[in-house]
């Protein structure tokens, strides 16, 4: 079984009263990790949070963030529409090749904009103006690793500015009024290796730093941004929280000493809301021919991540925890497309038609990576709120939907 899971009688619960295929999301677990994380970093005092929106777009789902503490990081003028409707008062905007006025708009709802490029401080100036605090996204490139292996590959990433270009950026950004700064780096991505987060601050640390003492604006902040990995599969190991923010502690000792005033800020999506979110489905027809097929009710519309990446999601069978994993099968959608696939060659307790499938870890980049291809409509979305009750918190795509924009 996966690291995070509900009684097989919510899932069972949950799809007599929705027709299947839904997304599931359980919101005392989404609480209980937030929760955890804030504890895990309150040695810092200004530490906060900042959800990835793009992970789990649902308003509802951002409340509940919000009464937790977060703020949103938003990356586009629908993600800051969204802030705005759950009346959020701490964003983040991550720009990135951004319309213009999508900066006016953020710099309006007085977001901190983290600024991917040089050029963009021109953008930023003429659109809302640069502000006093700016966030400056580095990318130092090569390979970036742990003690023993590589993590991530900022040297073949879009991503930040070089470290001279921090530099002159901020020069720039002074001139025109700046006073202070943050640095931000996403340099991995589902990563479970406990070092990521600690060297990602050193670096951020000693780079902000150096900076600092450069340009005399002052690093207020140090965003260490999402990437932070959850177990997809049964066997992986669950990121310790609190040693990783033990180490990242550490590393902040070890390049700012006794000095108290950087505020350690995180953007994580998938950490946060990924493993408290499933996509519910039903096996609908078994095909035998070169290999077993168990066609269910979803498709790679409703969770893209096993056809566009080759992901792994664990698959349980309600009902049917315990019994052997004795038959091999290709979980398909029903889409024509061959990679509609959400296991290749999986184990699975045998498995009769009209069986509820559990697909596990969808929380993240499940729902809100979904698209139309094939004529198939976006599904909906489940909340099981705090007090145990199941609640729709959007509705499925109809046909009307699909057509409400053509002309
Ligand atoms: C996608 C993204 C995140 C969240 O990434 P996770 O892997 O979900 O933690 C955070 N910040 C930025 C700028 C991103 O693009």
């Amino acid at each position: 079984m996966p690291n995070f899971s509900l009684p097989d009688t919510v899932f069972e619960e949950a799809a007599s009263r929705f027709p299947t295929p839904f997304h599931l999301y359980d919101a005392r677990g989404i609480r209980q990790t937030v929760r955890d994380l804030n504890a895990a970093f309150s040695w810092n005092e200004g530490f906060k949070e900042y959800y990835a929106v793009k992970a789990l777009p649902n308003p509802h789902i951002l409340s509940l963030l919000i009464e937790e503490g977060c703020g949103l990081d938003c990356a586009s003028e629908v993600e800051l529409l969204l802030a705005q409707r759950v009346n959020c008062r701490d964003i983040m905007f991550s720009a990135n090749a951004m319309p213009p006025h999508e900066f006016a708009m953020a710099r309006a709802m007085g977001a901190i904009i983290n600024l991917d490029d040089i050029s963009d401080i021109e953008t930023l100036r003429d659109n809302g103006g640069v502000g006093d605090t700016v966030c400056l996204r580095f990318n130092p490139g090569g390979t970036f690793g742990g003690d023993s292996d590589i993590i991530g590959s900022p040297g073949q990433s879009k991503y930040g500015m070089t470290a001279p270009q921090i530099l002159e950026a901020l020069k720039t950004l002074k001139a025109l009024g700046v006073t202070g700064f943050g640095i931000h780096a996403l340099l991995a991505s589902n990563s479970s290796n406990r070092e990521y987060y600690p060297n990602l601050a050193a670096l951020l640390f000693q780079t902000g730093l150096e900076a600092e003492k450069e340009t005399g604006v002052r690093l207020t902040f140090v965003n260490l941004s999402g990437g932070v990995g959850i177990p997809y599969r049964p066997e992986d190991k669950k990121v310790d929280i609190r040693a990783v923010a033990e180490s990242v502690r550490e590393k902040y000792v070890a390049c700012f000493g006794t000095r108290s005033d950087i505020a350690i800020k995180a953007e994580l999506g998938r950490y946060v809301t990924g493993p408290h979110g499933w996509l519910i489905t039903r096996a609908m027809h078994l095909k035998q021919i070169h290999k077993t097929y168990l066609g269910v009710d979803a498709c790679a519309a409703d969770l893209l991540r096993p056809a566009m990446y080759g992901a792994y999601h664990h698959i349980s069978v309600v009902g049917k925890r315990g019994k052997p994993d004795d038959t091999l099968y290709d979980v398909t959608g029903s889409l024509c497309e061959n990679n509609d696939k959400f296991a290749i060659d999986r184990r699975l307790p045998k498995v009769d038609m009209g069986d509820i499938l559990v697909i596990h870890d969808t929380g993240a980049h499940g729902f809100s990576m979904g698209y139309q291809y094939n004529g198939r409509l976006r599904s909906k979305e489940i909340l099981l709120q705090d007090d145990g009750t199941l609640k729709m918190i959007r509705r499925a795509e109809t046909p009307d939907d699909y057509f409400a924009t053509l002309l």
